[in-house]
């Protein structure tokens, strides 16, 4: 990885750079910031810069031995940590990431970026919850204290370091503390305010802002060729800095289908009117239970992604009425299909209702039973609405 093939973030390349023409790189260093703006990128892009044999004062060579191996992610001194689920098997496998790390390299050389939903995707996990568990932290250990194959230094990305289970971060906390010699630890996280605060306050952290919505447009153009200048930068504007999202928004405006979140949002809120106002309550308190028992039954990843949506537009249908429409982060599908809704967002009960919805996404993330957790949801916010 090129520090020129990455999008935007300038100003985090030129951190970097620094520290490696003045020779004080921290040797664990955590890149925080939003899913979708080039953090694992830029971790690659970092590391290859480390290793090459012949770089400029701006990037890499992209030619010499170890760039080659760098950019097909077949470097010897290159090291991978990542969240997995463990599949179902009758023998007593041990699952790591060396199990699924053909997997991690093809998403990275193909996709470049993409989110967490995307991984579970790639490896049959959209239903479950997918961490690093403890073994991984053995075998983090046992490849780092290995000899490196070159000269140079042995490097640890670590992506997405708030999966680590507990023990896991326990046992890492050590090599933190006291790293082999020449050894890089890399980690890029979206959620860091969850990782052990031990961990925290013994890594660099280096903050990755979100991207500008030139860039993005940009990036949608060259990804989507069909897409329109003007559908370009409407979407840009609606992903919120996060290449990832744009491309979700993307897709689904493209798609002739109505996005199931749409749909669940309209739902949700239509029958708990419907129910709130006595109007064929039975029918609308089964409609409600149904909502709760289909969506049970995805998994939890997308069950956070559902209920953090709903959050985001329970916001913009609150404010669409005074607000200026360039705050406003509602596609034209969702205005007009909400449209009818709006009014009864009020401010008497918008922070109700938005805490319901926290309050399930907690306990969704703490492994509640969902169809439990949803439903009540859904009967907080026809008392509330
Ligand atoms: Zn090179």
């Amino acid at each position: 990885m090129l520090f020129r093939d990455i999008i935007g973030q300038e100003r985090v390349k030129q951190q970097l750079l620094t520290q490696a023409h003045t020779g004080r790189v921290a040797h664990a260093q955590m890149f925080t910031g939003i899913g979708g703006v080039g953090k694992l990128k830029l971790a690659l892009a970092f590391a290859q810069y480390l290793a090459c044999e012949n770089p400029s004062e701006t990037d890499s060579c992209g030619q010499c031995a170890q760039c080659l191996q760098m950019q097909r992610l077949e470097h010897p001194d290159l090291h991978f940590a990542f969240p997995i689920y463990k599949k179902e098997s009758s023998s007593s496998h041990v699952w790591v990431c060396d199990d699924y790390l053909g997997d991690f390299k093809k998403i990275i050389l193909e996709k470049g970026y993409f989110s967490q939903t995307d991984w579970n995707e790639q490896i049959g996990a959209t239903q479950k919850q997918t961490l690093i568990y403890e073994a991984e932290s053995d075998e983090i250990l046992r490849k780092l204290s290995l000899k490196p194959f070159y000269d140079g230094y042995k490097t640890l990305i670590l992506w997405l370091p708030e999966k680590m289970n507990v023990q896991c971060q326990n046992k890492l906390l050590k090599l933190i503390e006291e790293p082999p010699v020449k050894t890089h630890l890399l980690f890029v996280s979206e959620k860091q305010d969850t990782i052990l605060p031990t961990i925290l306050s013994r890594v660099q952290q280096i903050s990755v802002p979100t991207l500008q919505e030139d860039n993005i447009a940009t990036y949608l153009r060259n990804a989507m060729p069909y897409l329109s200048v003007e559908q370009s930068f409407e979407y840009a504007h609606l992903a919120h800095g996060s290449i990832c999202e744009a491309v979700r928004i993307a897709r689904n405006e493209q798609d002739t289908n109505e996005p199931a979140f749409l749909t669940a949002f309209y739902d949700l809120f239509a029958n708990a009117l419907k129910l709130k106002r006595g109007k064929e309550p039975f029918e609308s308190i089964n409609n409600l239970r149904k909502w709760a028992d289909d969506w049970a039954k995805e998994g939890r990843e997308t069950l956070k992604e559902l209920l953090q949506y709903i959050q985001n537009q329970l916001r913009e249908n609150y404010i669409a009425s005074f607000a200026e429409p360039e705050i406003n982060y509602q596609t034209n599908r969702e205005k007009e299909k909400l449209n009818i809704l709006q009014p009864y967002f009020k401010t008497s009960n918008i922070l109700k209702l938005m805490n319901i919805l926290s309050l399930a996404q907690q306990h969704i993330e703490q492994n509640g039973n969902a169809r439990i957790v949803l439903f009540d949801m859904t009967l907080k916010i026809t008392k509330d609405i």
